[in-house]
C-alpha cells in the first residue's frame, strides 16, 4: 500500500511538477538573453522626503509632465523631452555628473528651484497618453554640441528674442545664442504689468544697497535704464546714485523677466515686462508656436540651441 502511494506521487511529479520546473528555468534563461537596456537613476523626492531609484525614461515622463502643459503640441513636448533627458543625464553621477548638491547620493531632486520639477506619472490621468508618446517616440535621444551633452536650459516666453548666455550668466556658451522667437503670441505672459508704491520701491532698492541716495520728490529723474542687451533685456539701470543689473531689479521686485520699462503713474512705479523667464535657450511657448506651424521637434531644438546635434545616449 505504501509503495503504491509513493508510485502515485512519483507519477504526479513526472507529469506536472517536472515540466513546470523545466519551463520556469527556461524562462529565466530567456530573460537573461534579453538586452538590459534600462537605465536607472536616484531621484530625491522632496515631497515624500526620500531617495527613490527610478527607471530613466519613466522619470523623464514625469519631468515633461511637470515642466510643460500637456495641451502643448506633441512636437513641442518632444523637444521638451530631449531638453529634460539631456539636463538629467548631464547631472547623473554614473555619467560623470556631479549629482544634486542638496541631497548626497541623489542624481537629481524634484525641487524645481534646485534641480528639475517632477510629477508622478500615475497622477496624470488623460494626459498620460500624449506625454508617453512624446517620450517613447524619442526614446534615448539627447542633445550634444561637439559630442558633449549641452546644458539644455529653457524658459516660458522670450518676448520675441532669446538671450545670449553671457548677458544673464557669466559664461559665453556657444550654443546658447540669441535667436528670434516669433510665435509666442498665445503666451499669457507675453506682456505683464506690475505696479508698486514709490515707498515700497525705495525700500526694495535700499535692501539691495542701503547706501543709495535718491530724491523721492524727483523720482522720475532718479530711475534711468542705461544699457540693454540686443534682445532688449535690461543690463544696467541707475537708481539714484547707484547702478544695478536688470537681474537685481527682477529678483527684488519679482518681475517676470529683465525685459522691462519703468514709468511713474499717479505716484506709483509701473513696470511693463516682456516675456517670462531668463530668456536663455528654448522658449516653451515659442516651441509650441513653431510646432503649430509645422516644425518638428528636431527643427525646434536646432533653432533654439545653436549648432547642436541629436544623438542616442548609447553613442556617448
Ligand atoms: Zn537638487
Amino acid at each position: 500500500m505504501r509503495n503504491y502511494v509513493l508510485v502515485i506521487i512519483l507519477i504526479f511529479f513526472l507529469i506536472f511538477a517536472l515540466p513546470v520546473a523545466i519551463i520556469s528555468c527556461s524562462k529565466k534563461e530567456v530573460r537573461r538573453d534579453e538586452p538590459e537596456d534600462k537605465l536607472y537613476l536616484n531621484v530625491y523626492d522632496c515631497k515624500k522626503d526620500q531617495l527613490i531609484t527610478m527607471e530613466f525614461e519613466e522619470y523623464i515622463l514625469g519631468v515633461v509632465a511637470a515642466e510643460m502643459p500637456a495641451s502643448f503640441h506633441i512636437e513641442a513636448l518632444k523637444a521638451q523631452t530631449l531638453a529634460a533627458r539631456t539636463y538629467t543625464l548631464l547631472r547623473m553621477i554614473s555619467f560623470g555628473g556631479k549629482g544634486c548638491s542638496a541631497y548626497p547620493g541623489a542624481d537629481i531632486c524634484t525641487d524645481s528651484t534646485h534641480c528639475q520639477a517632477y510629477t508622478d506619472p500615475h497622477t496624470l490621468g488623460k494626459d498620460y497618453k500624449k506625454i508617453y508618446e512624446a517620450v517613447s517616440s524619442t526614446k534615448g535621444e539627447v542633445i550634444v554640441y561637439e559630442d558633449k551633452l549641452i546644458d539644455a536650459v529653457f524658459h516660458s516666453t522670450s518676448g520675441g528674442v532669446t538671450e545670449n548666455s553671457e548677458n544673464v550668466w557669466v559664461n559665453k556658451v556657444p550654443y546658447l545664442r540669441s535667436v528670434l522667437s516669433e510665435y509666442e503670441e498665445h503666451s499669457p505672459n507675453l506682456v505683464s504689468i506690475q505696479e508698486i508704491s514709490i515707498d515700497n520701491f525705495i525700500s526694495g532698492i535700499m535692501s539691495l544697497d542701503n547706501t543709495v541716495k535718491l530724491d523721492k520728490k524727483n523720482i522720475e529723474n532718479e530711475i534711468e535704464i542705461l544699457e540693454r542687451s540686443d534682445g532688449g533685456r535690461v543690463l544696467k539701470i541707475r537708481v539714484g546714485n547707484k547702478h544695478f543689473s536688470g537681474r537685481d531689479i527682477r529678483e527684488q521686485f519679482g518681475l517676470n523677466s529683465t525685459n522691462f520699462t519703468v514709468e511713474i503713474r499717479s505716484n506709483r512705479i509701473v513696470f511693463t515686462v516682456i516675456g517670462y523667464g531668463h530668456g536663455i535657450g528654448m522658449s516653451q511657448y515659442g516651441a509650441d508656436g513653431m510646432a503649430k506651424r509645422g516644425a518638428t521637434y528636431i527643427e525646434i531644438i536646432k533653432h533654439y540651441y545653436t549648432g547642436v546635434d541629436i544623438v542616442p545616449i548609447e553613442s556617448l
